[in-house]
């Protein structure tokens, strides 16, 4: 299940919210890979072929800000863990409005107020982040 973070700007009023985490249709490849370029899906695919099939995947969404549309984002981080390497393969979902690539952020730091996030509407660093529900 993931949850749902509000938030509200305390100098311009601006409120919205956004999905975070993973949801039942994150189970299902092909929906989560619809947020990927063609050459990255080929890639992810590869990967995922490979390892005699050992390999497993995950997704996160997480806040992102594009710099370009100047909005925040809610973006997938697709992981894959497979035998060979210890470390985790990473990609991060670009901008689906621009395709640019966005700046993540991560919901425990922002929910812990240790990343400030700016508000898009005035450019101030004054909107406070709080969970107000889940989702699945
Ligand atoms: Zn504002
Ligand atoms: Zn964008």
């Amino acid at each position: 299940m993931g949850i749902i973070l509000k938030t509200v700007c305390g100098n311009c009023g601006d409120t919205a919210t956004f999905r975070v985490g993973n949801g039942i249709r994150d189970a299902e490849l092909d929906r989560v890979l619809e947020n990927y370029e063609e050459d990255e899906i080929e890639q992810i695919r590869k990967i995922l072929a490979g390892s005699n099939g050992d390999s497993a995947w995950s997704v996160d969404r997480n806040m992102a800000y594009c710099a370009h549309c100047s909005s925040w984002k809610v973006l997938p981080v697709f992981y894959i863990e497979t035998p060979e390497k210890a470390e985790k393969q990473v990609f991060f979902g670009k901008c689906k409005e621009c395709g640019n690539q966005a700046e993540f952020c991560d919901t425990e730091l922002i929910l812990t107020r240790r990343k400030k996030i700016y508000c898009p509407k005035c450019g101030k660093m004054e909107i406070s982040v709080e969970k107000c529900g889940r989702w699945d």
